[in-house]
């Protein structure tokens, strides 16, 4: 084994002059096989080993090969996108024996000391941590020797804009007139702290957040480098995590090594990670879209209670959603899935449809600011999957004011209305089922308490006579609807729906029919303290209750 990973790494080597060129420190991770911080064993030695920042590399490599490098740099982005790196990569591009040169050799002393962090010709401060007289002192001594061996003396300062405005003001004399000797590349997370006197005197490039796809296939090279099991669903997980972040996708894939014990699947990312797995992710998504909010409610709840955070279902959920709608319009764009997902995901796209998935996409994006600002995560997270599972009413009421003729039901509906879908779901598109979901639909915008209550009804039009039905569970729904006003809105809303409807009939199921009708749900529901929170939060009403399948206990609470 030990033979084959070292040879699997010497071709690596000498095809893409990665890892590190230190064989031996190589061969020492083998026989050793010890966890080690794989981003700084990881930390790319040559430009072309850099993931993600094409631009900035291209720029600088540009300017090295016509020597037309700048004095002062400033990079600004995310931390972990490779800044200091990238400053270390020109150090020793200015300062190798062989260069001022895109490809340092790599073996000179200026280069391997420059690696290793011992040349005295480049300086690494943190602005962080040298903030006080002491050191704004040494930086003056620091800026005012020529180099002991090298071309420059390299001026590396990481998070810049942490500086004291002394420290800043000794920097600025040398950014004025600068010695031909000295170079500054500062870094920095917070470009916009940074003073503009500075500012003005640097060549500013950004660093761009990296793809996920990028760091996805960095992690499982790294991996088979090192010889420990890493599935693509896994790295994919970790390297959505990081946002863009390299270095922290290789931060969790050492915790994940740890964990797991070199074999990490999707398994142990989703509980070391607290990111759901993708059936997960489809389970709570699907039952939202169908708009069946106790079934999500119950998994999102599930999801929450194992750990799984607010923010990250969200992102998932979200994430989902695109990769379902690009799915909707192009069957066969290139994704990162495996094929069991891939197929997953096309079904839902075709069944929903490129319109409806757009709005749902947008309504989700919306959500995140519901998000950031609640001080509770979790509930604004049940809040938005209960807005979300709204979608389909929302859909069904659009689709009956654009329909010409609603009475008319062969005249087919939209290629994605939900009609269709709500009577795929049924047996066969039965008329009850018909009845009392459009018209629901029709009356949740005006009268949200009404289409509530004949939630919990089955609701059936028997020549002039709309029977609602109620199970005896909700036998107290009986007086409200049969109040005046409310057989007022209800012929109303059948005069659009069912014209020959005359009459309203109001029952209450008796024990023995009672279970042909369905449990009342809206109760349940409306007792159930996450809904009544989130009814406290946005003012309105449950309407839209659906049967939890695969569980008795429709509004469950978790506490
Ligand atoms: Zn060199």
């Amino acid at each position: 084994m030990t033979f084959h990973y070292s040879l699997s790494s010497a071709l690596c080597l000498r095809n893409e002059h990665w890892p590190p060129r230190d064989t031996r420190k190589q061969l020492r991770y083998h026989a050793r096989r010890s966890y080690h911080v794989l981003a700084r064993s990881w930390r790319p030695q040559l430009f072309t080993d850099l993931i993600g920042q094409d631009p900035v590399v291209q720029t600088l490599r540009n300017a090295l090969t016509a020597d037309t490098l700048g004095h002062a740099y400033l990079f600004a982005g995310l931390r972990g996108v490779g800044k200091t790196t990238v400053a270390r990569l020109i150090a020793r591009a200015v300062n190798c024996e062989k260069g001022p040169t895109p490809e340092p050799c790599g073996v000179c002393p200026s280069c391997t000391e420059i690696a290793a962090g011992s040349s005295l010709d480049v300086v690494e401060l943190d602005g962080a941590s040298n903030r006080g007289i002491d050191d704004v002192r040494e930086l003056r001594e620091l800026l005012r020797y020529r180099p002991t061996r090298d071309r420059f003396r390299v001026i590396i300062i990481d998070e810049v804009h942490m500086l004291t405005r002394e420290a800043f003001n000794a920097l600025l004399k040398s950014l004025e007139e600068p010695p031909s000797y000295i170079m500054f590349i500062f870094a920095t997370t917070e470009r916009h702290r940074v003073p503009a006197t500075i500012l003005s005197r640097c060549q500013g490039l950004d660093f761009r957040p990296v793809p996920a796809g990028l760091i996805t296939e960095r992690l499982l090279l790294i991996a088979k480098n090192e010889g420990f099991s890493l599935t693509r669903g896994a790295a994919m997980l970790i390297a959505r995590s990081a946002a863009g972040s390299v270095r922290d996708g290789l931060s969790l894939l050492d915790q994940l090594r740890a964990f797991a014990d070199d074999n990490i699947d999707e398994e142990a990312v989703g509980s070391v990670l607290g990111v759901p797995r993708f059936e997960q992710v489809v389970e709570l998504v699907a039952a939202l879209v169908e708009g069946q909010a106790a079934q999500g409610l119950r998994v999102l709840r599930e999801q929450l209670g194992s750990g799984h955070d607010a923010t990250v279902l969200y992102q998932e959920i979200g994430r989902f959603l695109t990769v379902v709608l690009h799915a909707a319009v192009d069957a066969n764009l290139e994704s990162d899935l495996d094929e069991t997902q891939t197929s997953v995901v096309r079904e839902l796209g075709s069944t929903l449809g490129v319109t409806a998935l757009t709005r749902m996409l947008g309504l989700w994006v919306e959500q995140e600011g519901l998000l950031r600002s609640a001080s509770n995560r979790e509930l604004a997270l049940e809040v938005s999957c209960l807005r979300l599972a709204r979608w389909p009413a929302v859909q069904l009421v659009e689709a009956i004011l654009d329909d010409q003729d609603p009475g008319n039901e062969a005249g087919g509906p939209g290629e994605h209305s939900p009609r269709q879908q709500s009577s795929s779901g049924g047996v066969g598109g039965s008329r009850t089922k018909a009845t009392d979901e459009e018209l629901t639909a029709l009356l949740w915008p005006s009268n949200p308490r009404l289409a509530g209550a004949l939630e919990s009804a089955v609701v059936v039009a028997q020549g002039d006579t709309l029977s609602v039905q109620l199970p005896a569970s909700a036998a107290g729904l009986a007086q409200f609807l049969s109040r005046d006003d409310s057989q007022k809105t209800l012929r109303e809303a059948c005069r659009e729906l069912r014209p020959e409807v005359q009459h309203i009939a109001v029952e209450v199921a008796g024990a023995e029919s009672g279970s042909e009708v369905q449990p009342s749900l809206k109760v349940a529901a409306l007792e159930d303290s996450g809904v009544q929170l989130a009814q406290r939060i946005l003012g309105g009403d449950v309407v839209h209750v659906k049967p939890d399948r695969g569980s008795s206990k429709p509004g469950e609470t978790t506490q």
